[in-house]
């Protein structure tokens, strides 16, 4: 292969690389930094490895990398990257359990694909095989004894046990590669605390839904939840989240979504704000009749309630938008003393 000189001399191997990692860079808008380097020099140096295949089929169709691409292949985005890394930050433990699951899925594909490749070889070898025994059956023809034919039999149903076995195995691989896929995929949109949807899948469901769409969106944050923290510890307040949580997406009649920590984004169609509003207040008045209790001691909790604002808007106007507005109007909820609702 040609290859261009460098300062007057033949290019060596090093450097091509560094001029394809170099365009890499630039073809992603990454500054050089020791880490973005390393992961380019990742991608280009190890071009079958399973990050290169990762950026191959994230960058199919000439798309750019995002920072979070980046982070999610292992590597570290710097400075100057796209935004969606910011908005994403509080979810970095989730992810973290999500990249594990996936990084398991696509090493179960390498191993799977593994398998079609031996099943395919041994395929290719039985038939190579049945052919050469059925030639040897023809050449030892009407003289041979019953004990070569019985031989060449025992000999071909081995080999089809063989394969059987070895179908079997590939599809018992196929079925638990198809599990492990659902788990990673539902994993990734389900928030492992509340079992509700993530701030991922509500997202993705505004995303989903049609321009003209008319919509309440709702955002609900428990109140002086950390004063419940305080009081009674961490895990009864993940106690208290779970039955907010509940709560919520039993009576709320919506798409109930866990957005933060102590809040909830919810997502309503063909309701007018006001039945929106009135659905949350009877929610926060079911919590609130709850006697909730210290499951260990019985020591009461006390009444839980939350604020929540709302908002109605065209889809069109963006999820960010109708988000920040009921938001707004959460605020002025606790403002004006909490455990109330405010439609903006
Ligand atoms: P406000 O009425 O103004 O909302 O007061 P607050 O105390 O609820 O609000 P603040 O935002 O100050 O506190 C929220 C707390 O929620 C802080 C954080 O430690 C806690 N928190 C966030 N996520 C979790 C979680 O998953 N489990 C538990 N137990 N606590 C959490
Ligand atoms: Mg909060
Ligand atoms: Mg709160």
């Amino acid at each position: 292969m040609a290859s261009r000189a460098v300062d007057g001399r033949q290019a060596t191997a090093g450097d091509r690389l560094f001029t394809r990692v170099g365009a890499f860079l630039s073809a992603h808008r990454l500054s050089p930094e020791p880490a973005h380097y390393a992961f380019a020099y990742a991608v280009i140096a190890q071009p079958d490895g399973l990050i290169a295949r990762r950026v191959a089929e994230l960058t199919d169709g000439g798309v750019r990398l995002t920072a979070r691409d980046i982070e999610q292949l292992g590597g570290t985005a710097l400075g100057g990257a796209p935004a969606a890394l910011a908005d994403d930050a509080e979810m970095t433990a989730d992810a973290a359990t999500q990249e594990a699951m996936i990084e398991r899925v696509l090493h179960q594909l390498d191993g799977f694909g593994d398998t079609v490749r031996i099943a395919h070889a041994e395929a290719n070898d039985f038939g190579r095989d049945l052919a050469r025994s059925a030639a040897e059956m023809r050449d030892v023809g009407a003289g041979a004894g019953v004990e070569e034919i019985s031989r060449l039999t025992a000999a071909m149903i081995e080999r089809v046990q063989h394969a059987e076995a070895k179908l079997e195995s590939t599809r018992r691989e196929t079925e638990e590669l198809r599990a492990a896929l659902d788990e990673a995929r539902g994993s990734a949109r389900t928030d492992p605390l509340t079992e509700l949807p993530n701030r991922r899948a509500f997202d993705e469901a505004f995303a989903a839904l049609a321009p003209g769409a008319l919509v309440i969106v709702a955002m609900c944050d428990i109140d002086h939840f950390k004063r419940i923290n305080d009081s009674f510890g961490h895990p009864v307040g993940d106690r208290v989240i779970r039955t907010v949580a509940r709560t919520l997406a039993d009576e709320g009649g919506c798409l109930v979504a866990r957005y933060g920590g102590e809040e909830f984004a919810m997502l309503f169609e063909g309701v007018t704000p006001d039945e929106a509003a009135a659905r949350i207040d009877r929610v926060r008045a079911h919590i609130g009749e709850r006697r909730l209790r210290v499951r260990e001691t019985g020591e009461p909790i006390g009444t839980v309630s939350f604020s929540a604002g709302v908002t109605a808007g065209a889809a069109s106007e963006g999820r960010a938008a109708l988000v920040a507005r009921a938001d707004a109007a959460l605020y002025r909820a606790k403002e004006q003393g909490r455990a109330r609702t405010i439609v903006a």
